[in-house]
């Protein structure tokens, strides 16, 4: 089993048949069938014989196997239980530990400590789509001590998350995931690659975790929640969105605005994260000064 080429549209169609399994579109189940984007992905990973990987849905394992062979140790989440037979023949390893629950749900911090203490960390996916912004804002927003997420995900959402300020693509998730890692998109994957195709391309894209966020700010909840109020509406200028947003009175919000040396008339889709950070800054101060 150790050789077996997983990838193989031939041997993952032997898989399905003699386990009579069926790919569940609910739970984005599109799986991996060439070994090259395989290897790319773990490459891109850097993973090494000290590696603790965390991988999110295995499927059949065709990425994992790459990983136990080149990790350390792997932990798998896999929320489809109707995969545990097929992992006893696919998955031979025993550096590997599978847990068959929703990843939404797993304490990721106390997995960490508990299975991967002292390795250098990394979380590595094919993501399933219908779910892959909350994952990605879980991962950054709890903080775990990994170094490094190579995902794969929808073309699009690639650009999303790695986009700069005045193109269409910016947008409240670019500036959350730029807060905590430098993003590279490291190659675009076409549909072909998947069993069964989805309608869109991917694209792997490799966060590096910065080892404190790029800015820093007085309140971090202020920070995106003015984020949030910005990209509201697009079309409106920064002075209207957080105002409507946010319910924030236009005469405080104009005095805020020129201390952070900002343009009311501006757009969000136009201000840098440090932008941001001026404008949350102020907002904090003036909370504590109605407070005070
Ligand atoms: N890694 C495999 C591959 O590349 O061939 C499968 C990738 S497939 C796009 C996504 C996998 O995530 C599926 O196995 C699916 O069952 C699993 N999955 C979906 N939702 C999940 C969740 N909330 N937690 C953990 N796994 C999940």
């Amino acid at each position: 089993m150790d050789d077996i080429k997983l990838y193989s549209p031939k041997v993952m169609k032997d898989v399905l048949d003699s386990y009579g399994f069926k790919f569940s579109k609910s739970l984005g189940q599109n799986f991996l069938i060439d070994g090259n984007i395989i290897n790319k992905i773990v490459d891109t990973a850097e993973i090494d014989d000290n590696s603790g990987v965390i991988e999110i849905g295995p499927g059949f394992g065709t990425l994992t196997q790459c990983l136990c062979k080149r990790g350390k140790r792997v932990i798998a989440i896999e929320i489809d239980k109707s995969l545990i037979d097929v992992h006893k023949n696919t998955i031979p390893y025993d550096n590997i530990k599978i847990i068959y629950e929703d990843f939404m749900k797993i304490d990721v911090n106390k997995l960490i400590k508990e299975e991967l203490e002292g390795m250098d960390v990394k979380i590595v996916a094919n993501l399933p789509y219908y779910i892959t912004t909350p994952i990605i804002m879980k991962i950054l927003e709890d903080k775990y001590k990994i170094s490094k997420i190579v995902v794969m995900v929808q073309k699009e959402v690639a650009q999303r998350l790695n986009a700069k300020p005045n193109t269409k693509e910016y947008s409240s998730i670019s500036l959350a995931v730029q807060y905590r890692a430098d993003t590279k998109i490291a190659m675009i994957v076409p549909n072909t690659v998947f069993m069964p195709r989805p309608k869109v391309d991917s694209a792997v894209i490799e966060l590096n975790i910065l080892e404190k966020p790029r800015i820093e700010v007085l309140d971090e909840k202020m920070l995106f929640s003015v984020i949030r109020g910005s990209f509201g509406q697009r079309r409106k200028t920064i002075l209207n969105s957080i105002s409507s947003n946010l319910n924030y009175p236009k005469d405080i919000l104009k005095i805020v605005l020129e201390k952070a040396n900002i343009n009311p008339g501006i757009r969000g889709e136009a201000l840098s994260l440090e932008e941001f950070g001026r404008i949350s800054d102020e907002m904090t101060k003036q909370s504590l000064e109605i407070i005070n």
